[in-house]
């Protein structure tokens, strides 16, 4: 599988005011890879570093040490990396951010999605077809020439990804972006994120707190105190239901409950986490509970 990310022991910290590093790294030693078409999803308690190694994968921050290959392409950050280096990576690594008033730009839906490959110096024609196809991709096509400022927070957040996927990236950041939105926002956003992946085959990294939204990825990297705490399927992370909550996660509600229930001597999987799987093992145990009082 053709690489779309990979970093090697990159760390990173913070300046103070007078341009000193302070305190303990942000990040330290971080060595990931990503295929192409993967779909990622990053979890870590408040400060662990998540929105560091977003922003490291965007070069909008650069790492103090360490290397970054975005998309085969090698970026030392020992040396001088140059503003077409940063535009390149930025062509292919987009990201959408927590808050969708931060990210609209224009009064119109139109041109809000359009102001990303005009920056790209795209084309007008070429601007026009990406713009809707763009927002057909988020299913806001009808929205075309809407006012910006009517739009409810899932309708903005899913114009943001329209004005990200108009400059064709290869990969996608979501950083925390359903975290601000209402039930239903989140549910439009995540079926977003998803098609794009399924369909568009868009690697997608995306930053939750959500462990049902987490669940659905390929993958799973925890990142605790600026370190790579565990990189596997949900199923297998979520199954280490303890370590996960020492370091302030909770699995999904399907794998705690089947998790307590096997505590309690229950023959259940602990590794499940689909609410509907779950649904259908404890249906069984209370049918064959059933049956065995019937027979006694
Ligand atoms: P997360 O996204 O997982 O909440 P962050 O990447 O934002 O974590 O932060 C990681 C660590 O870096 C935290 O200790 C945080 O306080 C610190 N940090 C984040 N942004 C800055 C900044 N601009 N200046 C100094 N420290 C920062
Ligand atoms: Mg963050």
């Amino acid at each position: 599988m053709r690489k779309i990310i990979e970093t090697k022991n990159i760390s990173f910290s913070y300046k103070d005011e007078c341009g000193e590093i302070s305190g303990i790294p942000a990040l330290s030693d971080i060595s990931v890879s990503i295929d192409a078409g993967e779909y990622v999803a990053v979890l870590g308690h408040n400060g662990s570093g998540k929105s560091t190694f977003a922003k490291l994968l965007n070069l909008i921050l650069i790492a103090n040490s360490g290397t970054l290959i975005i998309d085969g392409k090698q970026i030392n950050p020992k040396e001088d990396i140059t503003d077409d280096e940063i535009f390149d990576v930025r062509k292919k690594v987009g990201m959408v951010f927590q808050n969708p008033d931060n990210q609209i730009v224009a009064t119109i839906v139109e041109e809000d999605v359009a102001f990303g490959p005009e920056n790209l110096g795209i084309e007008p024609l070429e601007i026009r077809k990406r713009v809707d196809e763009a927002l057909d991709c988020v299913g806001m096509r009808e929205y075309l020439h809407h006012s910006t400022h009517g739009l409810s927070g899932g309708q903005k957040q899913r114009i943001a990804i329209a004005g990200v996927i108009a400059m064709k990236p290869k990969c996608i950041i979501f950083d925390e972006s359903t975290a601000m939105l209402d039930p239903l926002g989140r549910k439009e956003v995540m079926k977003t994120i998803e098609r794009l992946n399924r369909e568009e085959n868009i690697t997608i990294i995306h930053i939750t707190h959500y462990m049902e939204e987490a669940a659905k990825a390929d993958r799973v990297i925890i990142i605790n105190d600026g370190h790579v705490f565990m990189d596997s399927t949900p199923k297998e992370i979520f199954s280490h239901v303890k370590e996960l909550s020492d370091v302030g996660l909770e699995s999904p509600q399907a794998t705690q409950i089947l998790h307590r229930l096997s505590e309690l001597g229950y023959d259940v999987p602990r590794n499940c986490i689909d609410p509907d799987e779950c649904v259908d093992i404890i249906c069984k145990l209370m049918e064959q509970k059933r049956n065995k009082n019937v027979q006694t």
